[in-house]
C-alpha cells in the first residue's frame, strides 16, 4: 500500500499505471485473505518491528489452533490484531504434533483461541507456554452432540454457522474486549456485521440443500464430523470412523460403512481435505458409489480452492453436497 501511494504521489498515473495498481490491490487483498496465518506477519519488512518503528503494528498477537478459528477472529478483529494459526492446512487437528515454532509463537501471544471439547488433544503439550487466562475455548458452552458410544462431545460445532454465531463469535468478541477495551466498539460492530453474514449463510445453505430430496439427505465422510451440520439441516450423517485418531480406517470400520452405503443406496460419499482419500476410495470401489467431491471440515482451503474463508468453505461444502446428492 505504502509503495503504491508514494508512486501515485510522484506522477499523475497513466491508465496503465492505474490498471497495475488496481490489479495489485485486488491481488494483495485476495492473497492476504487466503494465506493469513500461514506466514509470519512480520515477514514483511515494512511491518517488522525490528525494521520500522511506525505505530501501524497491530497491538495484539493472537494465535488460534486451527485455520477456521483464525478466520473467525479476523472477522471480529480486523486489523487491530495479527492472527496466526498452528495446525497447517491439510493436517488433522486431532492428531497434530506441536512444533518448536508453535511454542515460540504461543510464548509471544496475547491470546490463544482453541476450539475446546478435546479437539486439541495436544493442548497439554503447549499450555505451559501461555498463561491459563489467555487460553479461550471458543466452542465450549455450546450445545453438544456426543461421539457415538461415548459421553465425550463431538468437537466440530463450527460446522453449524448458527453455533458459530451464538458461541464462537461471542467468546472471541468477549475475550478481545477484555484484553483490549479500547477496541470495544470496533469489535462489537464487526461482530454484529459478521453475525448477520452468518445468519445469511445459514439461510443460503438451507435453500441450497432444499435441492436434495429426502432419501438422499445423507452425508458420509471419513471422519464422522458433520453431526452439527446434519442436525442443523436435517441430514443423516455417518463416517468410517467417529473422530480422527491413530487407529482410523480399520477393515472393520470400512466394512461397516460399505454395508451402510449398500443398505441405504447412498448416491455419493465424500472425502475431507485433511484425510487420505484411500479409505473412501475403497468404499467407493466396493460399493460402486461415486466420490461426490472433497469437502472441508477441519481446515480452510488453500488459495484458489474457493474455501479460504469460513463462509466460502461452508458454501463450497454445501455446493459439493447438493451437486452430488441431488437428482
Ligand atoms: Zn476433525
Amino acid at each position: 500500500m505504502r509503495n503504491l501511494k508514494s508512486l501515485a504521489r510522484k506522477n499523475r498515473p497513466s491508465f496503465a499505471h492505474l490498471m497495475v495498481l488496481i490489479i495489485g490491490l485486488l491481488m494483495t487483498g485476495w492473497v492476504v485473505g487466503c494465506t493469513q496465518g500461514e506466514e509470519e506477519p512480520q515477514a514483511d519488512p515494512q511491518t517488522d518491528p525490528e525494521e520500522s518503528d511506525t505505530a501501524e503494528d497491530p497491538p495484539l498477537e493472537v494465535i488460534t489452533s486451527i485455520s477456521i478459528l483464525a478466520d473467525l477472529v479476523e472477522n471480529v478483529a480486523g486489523d487491530r490484531v495479527s492472527v496466526d494459526y498452528l495446525v497447517p492446512l491439510g493436517e488433522e487437528p486431532e492428531e497434530y504434533e506441536p512444533t518448536p515454532s508453535d511454542f515460540q509463537k504461543l510464548s509471544e501471544a496475547d491470546l490463544f483461541f482453541i476450539n475446546g471439547y478435546h479437539l486439541e488433544t495436544w493442548l497439554d503439550q503447549v499450555s505451559q507456554n501461555i498463561s491459563e487466562g489467555r487460553i479461550v475455548a471458543t466452542a465450549e458452552g455450546g450445545p453438544t452432540i456426543p461421539l457415538e458410544g461415548s459421553n465425550i462431545p463431538d468437537p466440530h460445532l463450527w460446522l453449524d454457522p448458527l453455533l458459530v454465531k451464538n458461541y464462537y463469535v461471542e467468546a472471541i468478541t468477549e475475550a478481545l474486549i477484555e484484553l483490549d477495551p479500547e477496541g470495544k466498539e470496533v469489535y462489537q460492530e464487526r461482530a454484529e456485521a459478521f453475525k448477520e453474514a452468518l445468519v445469511e449463510l445459514d439461510a443460503w445453505i438451507e435453500t441450497k440443500l432444499s435441492e436434495v430430496e429426502d432419501p438422499h439427505r445423507v452425508v458420509i465422510t471419513s471422519e464422522n464430523c458433520f453431526k452439527y451440520f446434519g442436525d442443523a439441516y436435517d441430514f443423516y450423517v455417518e463416517g468410517i470412523w467417529e473422530i480422527n485418531a491413530p487407529e482410523e480406517g480399520t477393515p472393520q470400520q470400512i466394512a461397516k460403512i460399505i454395508d451402510l452405503v449398500n443398505d441405504k443406496d447412498v448416491p455419493a460419499v465424500f472425502v475431507e481435505s485433511t484425510i487420505n482419500p484411500q479409505y473412501m476410495e475403497q468404499v467407493s470401489e466396493e460399493t460402486g458409489t461415486t466420490i461426490g467431491g472433497q469437502v472441508y471440515s477441519d481446515d480452510l482451503g488453500p488459495e484458489g480452492s474457493g474455501a479460504c474463508t469460513y463462509i466460502d468453505m461452508m458454501k463450497t461444502n454445501t455446493r459439493v453436497f447438493a451437486d452430488a446428492l441431488s437428482p
